[in-house]
């Protein structure tokens, strides 16, 4: 069975035994806060359970690194949908140790590519049409750094409420410490 069908096979289940009814809740996050945290896995459950979150108090955001890469992109554009449209009234930004952010190799990424059957040429191409594919690639060194330069990022950001604070924190992706970088009440 391919994994596409197991999935489909459970959900199934899910929906016809109403397995969904803990879950249910509105588009509204109770605790009026938005968290931007990066994919990693050992985070799915961790950092909710971690920080006394279920379903329903929180609107969360996704991306590599936990990194806002661009002012005007989807990211930043979620954030501030949370906050206008959807009862947000705190930013947490919350980066990990041990994140895969940091190791990425920009030239070495475009090599995987290559390797994988896209073709030198439209590296080239993307490269002469003025993509900064390096930078855009590019992974971070520290992730207090990082996290800094995204609450800075959204703080300054021309659209944002003034008065919403934004919390830059560290979590560890073992035991779930989290550690404050800043404190947006301050
Ligand atoms: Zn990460």
């Amino acid at each position: 069975m391919s994994l596409l069908n197991e999935i489909l096979s459970h959900n199934q289940t899910f929906v016809t035994d109403k397995q969904y009814e803990p879950f249910i809740t509105t588009k509204f996050p109770d605790k009026r806060l938005v968290i931007l945290t990066c994919m990693d896995t050992r985070l799915v459950e961790l950092l909710p359970k971690a920080m006394n979150l279920k379903n329903g108090d929180v609107k969360m955001v996704k991306s590599a690194g936990a990194v806002i890469n661009h002012p005007f992109g989807g990211i930043m554009r979620s954030l501030l949908v949370a906050v206008y449209e959807l009862q947000a009234d705190e930013i947490y930004i919350i980066g990990h140790y041990d994140c895969g952010m940091s190791a990425i190799d920009p030239d070495q990424m475009l090599q995987k590519m290559v390797n994988r059957g896209i073709s030198e040429e439209t590296i080239q191409m993307l490269k002469y049409s003025g993509v900064k594919l390096d930078e855009w690639l590019r992974g971070f060194n520290e992730v207090q750094e990082a996290v800094k330069n995204s609450v800075d990022m959204v703080v300054n950001h021309p659209l944002m409420v003034k008065d919403v604070p934004v919390h830059g924190l560290v979590i560890h992706p073992a035991t779930g410490q989290l550690d404050v970088v800043v404190d947006g009440n301050k």
